[in-house]
């Protein structure tokens, strides 16, 4: 119960495992956090979890926000032209274009979908940052957010600032060597998994060279990679787009802000630690219920019907 309020949903799962770093992450199915999921809790972290829960629905506003996003893909993404068909390959998919982004960082100065990962209370946590540009010998992180037409940043800016925050932050902790090839390789175990024989051939038909077609290979060549990138940027930028036309509305500069991303992840990590519930928005922010696919039917904490 969260303030006395009516914190039930139907199909209720918000019983507490016994504890343990893995409660809430294997009650939701999960192996690891992605960084948009810390950010939506500080949108509403009970919608986060029903997503997870329940499946999170297509809207039309979302599949135009995709549209986009795959559009300014285009712009500086080098995908990889061989289909994965295990998970091992999948894995080798992402160090690969994340390899390749960074060459392309080098030689243009801009690569986009650019996977992180680190680690944070124990937990692994993966992200993908949209853009990452150097400029004035640093490193700069950009995350592109889709508005609907007339809409403003202000509503969701304190989730968009912690989502390019911890970014940053994932970024600096592989870059200090806090995170590096031998945590990751241990977290999700990559050692002696190997590719299938059809991606591999794929690889090879590529041309890709014998010293990076093994999966450990390749990410040790790109946590090598990582490392010798210059330092992220203090100075991080949210860009916003009009989800109908892909028009780019406003540009916000965030100033990265240790002491309160850390303040924030305590908050978060307390959820994903299993030490407490979920939380709904508070009564001031119920607003958002209205344009919650949950609001009503799975989760009746502010319906009043
Ligand atoms: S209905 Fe409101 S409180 Fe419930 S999940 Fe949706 S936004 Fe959160």
């Amino acid at each position: 119960m969260v303030g006395g309020l009516n914190n039930s949903y139907e199909g209720s799962v918000g019983v507490f495992m016994n504890g343990g770093i893995e409660g809430t992450l294997s009650r939701l199915r999960m192996s690891s956090i992605p960084v948009k999921d810390i950010a939506n809790q500080a949108w509403c972290e009970k919608q986060m979890e029903l997503y997870h829960i329940y499946g999170m629905k297509l809207t039309k506003p979302m599949q135009a926000g995709s549209a986009i996003h795959e559009d300014r893909q285009k712009i500086a993404y080098v995908k990889l032209a061989v289909e994965p068909v295990t998970y091992p390959d999948r894995l080798y998919k992402t160090a690969y274009e994340n390899y390749m982004g960074i060459k392309n960082l080098g030689e243009k100065g801009i690569c986009r979908e650019f996977k992180v990962y680190g680690s944070i209370n124990g937990f692994k946590v993966a992200g993908q940052i949209d853009e990452l540009r150097l400029s004035g010998g640093n490193l700069v992180i950009v995350e592109d957010k889709t508005l609907r037409r007339g809409g403003s940043p202000s509503s969701r800016l304190k989730s968009d600032r912690i989502q390019v925050m911890l970014y940053k932050k994932l970024v600096d902790d592989t870059s200090a060597g806090l995170y590096t090839y031998e945590n990751f390789s241990y977290a999700y175990r990559i050692e002696g998994m190997e590719l299938s024989e059809s991606f591999r051939k794929g690889l090879e038909e590529l041309g890709i060279t014998p010293g990076i077609l093994r999966l450990n290979a390749i990410y040790k060549r790109m946590f090598e990679e990582l490392s010798r990138l210059p330092k992220a940027s203090s100075a991080l930028e949210l860009r916003y787009f009009e989800r109908e036309n892909g028009r780019q509305i406003s540009s916000i500069d965030v100033e990265y802000d240790k002491a309160y991303i850390e303040a924030e992840l305590a908050h978060s990590m307390a959820y994903w630690s299993n030490m407490r519930e979920a939380e709904p928005v508070p009564e001031s922010e119920k607003w958002k219920c209205d344009i919650c696919t949950f609001f009503k039917d799975k989760c009746r904490v502010w319906y009043r019907g």
